[in-house]
């Protein structure tokens, strides 16, 4: 298994913040021409089993995913976790543990639109939410468009949701250690998600990499959906510079929202070392 396999190892379903479920998406990534797929839902493992009999189902090779949401130094960091035991109890209550303020966050949020004009939007995100235990930003911006505030969902995040804005409430997420010892006590491998779209400074992100590897991570997203060709270059450098594995995911959530389609990205660079040369024997074949 080489750099030019068609992995998609990040997308979200209905069990998060995406709008398809667990099976569309297998049927998706297939038509797309992918190989080997993961869904990495937020903060929640509750469609690993529906998605890895789906892709069974349709051919595909599968290892287990989940993104989890972190905070180091006052922001929010993802870690993506690939190839653990989904049946592993610590993992399964530490995303319990973080998921578990989303809900006041979510009321948070909607009493400081509310104070703006902007009213109903906690119900609003709700009818949303495929998960009721995982309300996110996603959902209310959703709401937010359905009822002509804004055009799309980006410009409800960039004039509300973001830091700064009236919609914006801050949140203390899971802590960098305890992510990645969940995902590799559960025989996973820790991936930092989008480095590009963290607004750390230089030393900052050293930090970040240097503690991400020092507490077991071991790899890192090149090519994403969420970097442009200059970054793909220059975090291919990083992932050598730290030694550590590449990873390569479209991070799709929806065919009416998603500016990347499953499986469409470039290749790894093919100096990098995949993170499923490493995850081999996790990934899941279907039966033959
Ligand atoms: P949450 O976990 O509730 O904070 O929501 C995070 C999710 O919001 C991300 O996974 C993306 O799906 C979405 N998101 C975050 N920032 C943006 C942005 N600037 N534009 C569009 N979607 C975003
Ligand atoms: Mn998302
Ligand atoms: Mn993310
Ligand atoms: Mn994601």
């Amino acid at each position: 298994m080489n750099a030019a396999l068609n992995a998609d190892l990040h997308c979200h379903s209905v069990v998060s913040d995406g709008t398809l479920t667990p099976e569309e998406l297998a049927t998706r990534a297939k038509t797309q021409g992918v190989q080997l797929w993961s869904l990495t839902d937020h903060d929640e493992i509750g469609g690993q089993a529906r998605a890895a009999a789906a892709a069974a189902a349709c051919g595909l090779d599968y290892l287990t995913g989940v993104e989890i949401s972190v905070t180091f130094l006052h922001q929010t960091v993802h870690i993506v976790g690939l190839g653990f035991d989904a049946t592993h109890l610590p993992l399964i209550q530490g995303l319990e543990q973080t998921r578990g303020g989303r809900s006041q966050r979510a009321q948070d949020m909607s009493n400081d639109l509310a104070r703006v004009g902007i009213q109903g939007t906690f119900e609003g995100a709700l009818k949303y939410a495929g998960n009721p235990n995982l309300i996110s930003r996603t959902h209310f911006a959703r709401f937010m468009v359905e009822t002509g505030v804004c055009k799309d969902t980006y410009e409800v995040f960039r004039k509300y949701l973001t830091e700064g804005k009236p919609g914006f409430v801050e949140h203390r997420w899971a802590h960098l250690k305890d992510a990645v010892h969940w995902i590799r006590d559960a025989g996973g491998m820790a991936v930092i998600a989008h480095p590009a779209r963290y607004k750390f400074s230089a030393n900052e992100e050293f930090a970040l990499f240097t503690e991400f590897k020092g507490h077991g991570g071991q790899g890192v997203e090149v090519v994403t959906g969420s970097h442009s060709a200059a970054e793909y270059l220059s975090y291919a450098d990083t992932a050598r510079e730290f030694g550590l594995a590449a990873s390569r995911g479209s991070d799709f959530h929806s065919p009416e929202e998603s500016r990347t389609e499953l499986g469409a990205l470039p290749a790894l660079p093919a100096s990098l070392t995949p993170v499923w040369t490493l995850l081999a024997d996790r990934i899941q074949h279907p039966a033959l």
